[in-house]
């Protein structure tokens, strides 16, 4: 730790953390690398120098000499990456595993201080090299995501920049609490919403009040048919999901729908959300579909394994059957060619778990590790709209770089590691020497 803090105060001494303010005097700084790896080409660069200036990477040459007396960290031993994006995060969720994990939370912690819990699982993220979220809906915590975002860009709490869905919405009796006496009022993790029109309304009242994105929960009550089939019942008519993704677009939003069996997806779909959260089964017809309209698959494959066993011994064993069918979906899919985004849906695990247990399962259900990484750069970065300054490292873009000791590429395990990372020009975390 204390190593960090002396870094720390190098990088304020470099200048790195002044790219707020317009007068004070910038001075380049450089990150040499052992190599930098660009994901969406798969290219890898031997000996680089970065050069950063304020917030943003300015140039990347190989084999360069920085100036005498310039501020150098030296990374010669490491490999060096964009920062990674998450595009399904709950920072204000501590891991369910079982209805009472989750109902506990609602019923028993104020929104204060599960806010005080998100800004850790926030400065978390940062430190498992994560330096982009997409936050999926606080679970009834109103709008504290929009506050956490704002808290970290005026630079209160450290944190990754976030895009942020606040309540997300949901019909009349299929999301929790659920299951307490009529007249017992009780708090809901999403926004309900029922009719076309209310769902127009929640879109307009959520952007009005900061959301990026809009999110709904598209399908609930899974099973398995005996064809295999990962059936559900589906949650809003087509009607509704059409007037919902409609109205965000119209805002120039984007819409992401939890959706994960035949219903939910082909609604979806058909809809035309911009991505598919989970996708456990999904047509090849709905596929082909989502390829034609660039639709985005983030499968979060981890947490159904987690998650499985505990709602298994609670008696769903559908949890268990659904990992099967979700392999062969992902496989399916990205032979297909649909675009997919990383996306873990930490926060339904319990923040003390890197991400980055991600990456494994993308490899072992049939990616490449290159494939691995640019979904959480590149890809990711253009779900988001935000390629013009996040993804890559190259000139332009935020000084948004990670690193590890070793090859990613050769051991996709070691993104589990990442021990430097540099949040536009900032350095947060600096390896131990
Ligand atoms: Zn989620």
């Amino acid at each position: 730790m204390k190593n960090r803090w002396i870094i720390l105060i190098f990088a304020f001494a470099a200048g790195m953390c002044v790219a707020q303010s317009s007068s004070a005097p910038l001075t380049p700084h450089f990150v040499r690398c052992g190599a930098l790896i660009h994901p969406a080409t798969g290219r890898v660069q031997r000996n680089v120098v970065i050069e950063v200036y304020g917030d943003r990477v300015t140039e990347v040459r190989e084999n360069f000499t920085p100036p005498a007396g310039a501020a150098v960290i030296d990374l010669s031993d490491h490999t060096c990456m964009p920062g990674l994006v998450d595009t399904h995060t709950h920072v204000l969720l501590q891991g369910d595993i079982t209805a009472a994990d989750y109902d506990e939370q609602l019923l028993k912690q104020s929104v204060a201080y599960r806010a005080i819990l998100a800004t850790r699982s926030a400065r978390r993220a940062l430190d498992y090299g994560f330096t982009t979220i997409r936050d999926l809906e606080t679970e009834g915590a109103g709008y504290a995501d929009v506050d956490l975002k704002h808290a970290i860009e005026r630079g209160i709490v450290p944190g990754p920049r976030m895009r942020v869905a606040s309540r997300a919405m949901d019909v009349t009796g299929a999301y929790p609490l659920l299951g307490y006496a009529p007249e017992v009022p009780v708090p809901h993790g999403v926004q309900v919403v029922d009719g076309p029109d209310n769902g127009r309304k929640a879109v307009r009242e959520q952007i009005g009040f900061g959301a990026d994105w809009i999110k709904v929960y598209s399908d609930r009550s899974y099973f398995v048919r005996p064809d295999g089939v990962l059936d559900d019942i589906p949650t809003f008519t087509l009607d509704e999901l059409r007037a919902i993704v409609d109205e965000t677009h119209r805002q120039h939003h984007k819409i992401a729908s939890h959706a994960m069996a035949l219903n939910g997806v082909h609604n979806s779909v058909e809809a035309g959300v911009d991505s598919i959260e989970h996708g456990n089964y999904i047509t090849d017809a709905d596929l082909k579909t989502m390829v034609q309209k660039g639709i985005f698959y983030v499968p979060t494959i981890y947490v159904g394994e987690y998650v499985a066993e505990g709602r298994a011994a609670a008696g769903a064993k559908v949890w268990l059957d659904m990992i099967k069918i979700h392999a062969d979906t992902f496989n399916r899919a990205l032979h297909a060619g649909v675009k997919i985004a990383f996306g873990t849906d930490v926060g339904g695990f319990d923040w003390g778990v890197n991400p980055a247990v991600e990456f494994p399962y993308m490899v072992k259900y049939g990616m490449t590790p290159v494939q691995a990484l640019r979904s959480a750069t590149s890809s990711a970065a253009e779900l988001l709209d935000m390629e013009k300054d996040i993804g890559a490292v190259s000139a332009g873009k935020y000084a948004d770089i990670v690193a590890v000791e070793g090859d990613p590429l050769a051991d996709i395990t070691l993104l589990q590691k990442i021990d430097f990372v540099m949040k536009g020009g900032e350095v947060w975390k600096a390896p131990r020497r």
